[in-house]
């Protein structure tokens, strides 16, 4: 292992384990990411993302790159990737997914990441959703969108809706402004957590309301 002068002074150290980085590792040191816990799906067209959105929105392949427990040290890695400034994080690991998932995906032809209500974009300082898209987008050689969609409601309080409730409050929260740039386009979403799918599935209704001749297909980086 070799440590620049940085690391001693500012150390850094993996987001999984915690111990700390040598100069060849950014935010996640080789032994956690050899060690992911990946899902799979890519390998089932019938998987259990895939089965959120059956009968909601036609799609064509859905899948999440990583499933863990609670108490995992890879669902810390995501925490801090969303919510303590390290949305590089979600780059390296939008690597990783592409390179394993890049054939599944193949004739996609645009990222397009969930966007955050521009007052959270403010707060948080980025998306992690479009750290992830770039990650991807390095492997995968496919263009980002991140203006054509924009989100118009906060949609904060998701987790305590049921049902009914729930599908009124997901079914407009986002617009789409730039709809000729999605026409004709298999546009691959980004996420980084599915969990209910709500979110998704009301990005991808907006899409296809306002886009003609559009396919759809559904990437998060971790399923719950
Ligand atoms: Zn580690």
């Amino acid at each position: 292992m070799s440590f620049s002068l940085l690391d001693i002074l500012f150390p850094r150290t993996c987001a999984c384990c915690e111990t700390p980085l040598n100069s060849h590792e950014q935010e996640i040191c080789l032994h956690c990411l050899s060690d992911l816990p990946t899902t799979n799906y890519h390998f089932q067209q019938d998987n259990a993302v895939g089965q959120r959105f059956d009968g909601k929105i036609p799609y064509e392949h859905a899948t999440a790159y990583l499933s863990f427990q609670k108490g995992s040290r890879y669902r810390e890695a995501i925490h801090l990737m969303k919510y303590h400034h390290r949305p590089h994080i979600g780059t390296i690991l939008g690597r990783y997914a592409a390179a394993e998932l890049q054939q599944v995906y193949a004739d996609a032809t645009l990222l397009l990441p969930i966007p955050l209500h521009p007052a959270r974009l403010r707060r948080r300082g980025y998306n992690q959703s479009l750290y992830i898209a770039r990650g991807m987008s390095q492997i995968m050689q496919i263009p980002i969108d991140e203006r054509s969609v924009i989100r118009t409601v906060k949609n904060e309080t998701q987790t305590a809706r049921h049902g009914y409730e729930r599908y009124l409050n997901t079914r407009d929260i986002f617009r789409v402004i730039h709809p000729e740039s999605l026409s004709g386009q298999h546009i691959l979403i980004v996420d980084d957590v599915v969990t209910t799918g709500s979110t998704i599935e009301s990005c991808a209704h907006a899409i296809l309301q306002a886009a003609t001749d559009v396919r759809i297909s559904i990437f998060a980086l971790a399923a719950t």
